[in-house]
């Protein structure tokens, strides 16, 4: 999968639908008439080129036409609909003028945030998320406060309806988001309750990525003379992703997706399963395997589920295991991978799928397993996308050992050259003479361990999960030599600080901060590891909130430190985020002591290569 070829370049897939190659130059932000503190963001978030369905679609709906929009997630639906809303906002009006329907939290969330992005130069324009799972406190003072934008889910939307939080008499234009996902989540009767409570001559736009005749019958009724736009998939998010598939029989696919996520290079990978047993049994199937794995299904809390994310965001989650429902409108950019650890029934779920890769203008891989019989499922694929899949090659145990062991040996001229070997060439001495053995095999010995092959006759990992053996041994031979877990040491606290590499925070930084704000001494700092956005530190005892409130206030490369007790991704406990080889306190800083040690590559599959 390495070496795999973006389908695109990058350069130019923020935006691929835009690309026309019949017309002479691409459509211009400057053919269309956005009032200029729109145009200003816009310009400020970087787009040069309206996307396709933003080209098509924004026109109308400046003139006040209805606008029916056939588009995924990826295409730049949101600003599609979200300029236009905000153009047709009076930000001197303390009252709800705009409605935005979503299926989920998440999606809800992630509208208003864009929304609230491209309003950043309205001045007094308040943007509300309602959502299910959360207090009715805030969300009722930000409609008090005269929020002009809502975007919400039906449920919520509808709670804060008969609360009387809500009244939507004043409202100019309503958006259903996503919505053939709202009527199969069974939002229909909401949707048209609520629309049948906004005025009539309030527009509508509706974007979907499927036009379901249930969705024709909402437009019939509640839209007029809708103006109808789309853009297909192939041309939009699909054309960022490379798409490739393998025929695995059922029984292997645990063992092929290990292998898989271990020699990719994608910093973050999603694995859709069918079903919530699915989902758990892959994810701790991953965790065993000592892979940074999560699951989420539909039935997860809201408020996990957005932990999640979260840490798929941050760098401290490297593989997401998730049924369709779940993984809906995720929009997290790190991801580089998309493994269909089953093929979906519905070409429209796999686009949905593997649309939650190859985001924001980056590129992306999506890799489908199928099973011997399952031919035609792909032949349905391929014809609903327009492409051709290519078959990949599953790495094989080999293949992961030659590709750890790799990553080992680049660093070591690096580890040669600080120091500090005289003991282990005088204990490797000793050992080569009293067993009169050649260099070359102990070397070969020792790269075996640290890659954690143990040589024929153990069971291959393979085998233990054909078996449907979570095996205790199996864990423990995965915590072999490869590991380098976390753990606290004894009267020590872990503690999470809010720098890590891409801030350019190092040990010393780090160590100077908590010294300094929290009265303590270099002795009372343990072990502090450097992940891409945040560091563990190892702090003997515990602290104090007011030391916790100064030492966070302490800046490490430009950024506070924000310190707080660790929770982990298992409470604390157990390996933690091991994919990089983090910092250790004992590294000696590089002579040019610029980059760290880092070469700015992400490799969070691998255990213990840096
Ligand atoms: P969406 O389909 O609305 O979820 O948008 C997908 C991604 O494309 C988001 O990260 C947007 O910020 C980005 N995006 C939207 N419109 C443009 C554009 N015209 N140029 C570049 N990026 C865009």
């Amino acid at each position: 999968m390495n070496d795999s070829s973006p389908a695109v370049d990058p350069e130019t897939s923020a935006a691929p639908e835009s690309v026309d190659p019949q017309a002479p130059a691409g459509p211009s932000f400057d053919d269309i008439a956005l009032p200029a503190a729109l145009r200003r963001a816009v310009d400020e978030l970087g787009f040069t080129q309206p996307s396709a369905i933003q080209a098509q679609a924004i026109p109308p709906l400046l003139e006040g036409r209805d606008v029916i929009g056939v588009a995924q997630t990826g295409t730049g639906k949101t600003a599609a609909f979200g300029l236009p809303l905000l153009a047709a906002i009076d930000p001197s009006l303390r009252e709800v003028q705009a409605l935005v329907l979503a299926p989920t939290r998440e999606l809800a969330m992630q509208v208003a945030d864009a929304i609230a992005s491209f309003a950043t130069s309205m001045g007094g324009l308040d943007v509300v998320a309602l959502y299910g799972g959360s207090p009715y406190g805030p969300q009722e003072r930000a409609l008090a406060r005269g929020a002009q934008v809502v975007v919400g889910t039906p449920g919520r939307v509808m709670d804060h309806m008969r609360r009387t939080n809500l009244r939507l008499d004043t409202i100019r234009f309503a958006v259903l988001d996503e919505a053939d996902e709202m009527l199969r989540m069974g939002f229909a009767e909401d949707v048209e309750e609520i629309l049948s409570h906004s005025p009539a001559s309030r527009q509508v736009a509706l974007f979907s990525a499927t036009m379901p005749s249930a969705i024709q019958r909402v437009a019939q009724t509640h839209m007029k003379d809708p103006v109808r736009v789309s853009v297909s998939p192939q041309s939009s998010t699909v054309k960022s992703v490379t798409q490739t598939y393998a025929v695995v029989p059922f029984r292997h696919r645990t063992g092929a997706l290990a292998r898989v996520l271990a020699v990719s290079e994608a910093e973050a990978a999603i694995v859709f399963v069918r079903t919530r047993a699915a989902a758990e049994e892959v994810g701790s199937a991953l965790v065993a395997r000592g892979l940074i794995a999560a699951s989420i299904s539909g039935d997860v809390p809201q408020k996990d589920r957005e932990k999640i994310v979260e840490r798929l965001r941050d760098g401290s989650l490297q593989v997401l295991v998730a049924t369709d429902v779940a993984a809906r409108g995720l929009d997290v950019e790190r991801i580089g991978l998309v493994v269909n650890f089953d093929v979906p029934k519905e070409a429209e779920s796999y686009v949905h799928r593997i649309g939650r890769t190859g985001r924001a203008g980056r590129t992306g891989e999506a890799l489908t397993f199928i099973g011997p019989h399952e031919r035609r499922a792909l032949k349905n694929i391929e014809r609903a996308t327009k492409q051709t899949l290519a078959e990949a090659v599953i790495p094989s145990p080999r293949d992961v050992s030659k590709h750890r062991l790799a990553a080992h040996l680049k660093q070591v001229p690096e580890r040669i050259e600080r120091g500090r070997l005289e003991l282990y060439r005088e204990l490797i001495g000793e050992f080569v003479t009293e067993h009169g053995m050649d260099p070359a095999e102990l070397a070969a010995a020792l790269g075996a361990m640290m890659v954690g092959d143990e040589g024929p006759g153990t069971p291959s990992e393979e085998e233990e999960f054909t078996q449907g053996k979570l095996a205790e041994k199996d864990r423990q031979s995965d915590r072999g030599p490869r590991m380098e877990p976390a753990q606290t040491e004894r009267g020590y606290t872990s503690y999470k600080v809010g720098v890590g590499h891409t801030h350019g925070a190092r040990p010393p930084g780090i160590v100077g901060a908590i010294t300094g704000e929290g009265g303590l001494t270099g002795k009372d700092v343990g072990k502090i590891q450097i992940f891409p956005n945040f560091s563990l530190v190892q702090i003997r005892g515990s602290l104090s909130s007011e030391q916790m409130e100064r030492i966070s206030r302490a800046k490490v490369g430009g950024r506070e430190l924000r310190i707080g007790p660790d929770q982990g991704p298992r409470g604390g406990k157990g390996p933690h985020r091991d994919g990089e080889r983090p910092f250790r306190r004992d590294d000696r800083p590089r002579r040019d002591d610029r980059g760290g040690r880092f070469d700015g590559k992400r490799r969070p599959f691998r255990r213990h290569e840096g």
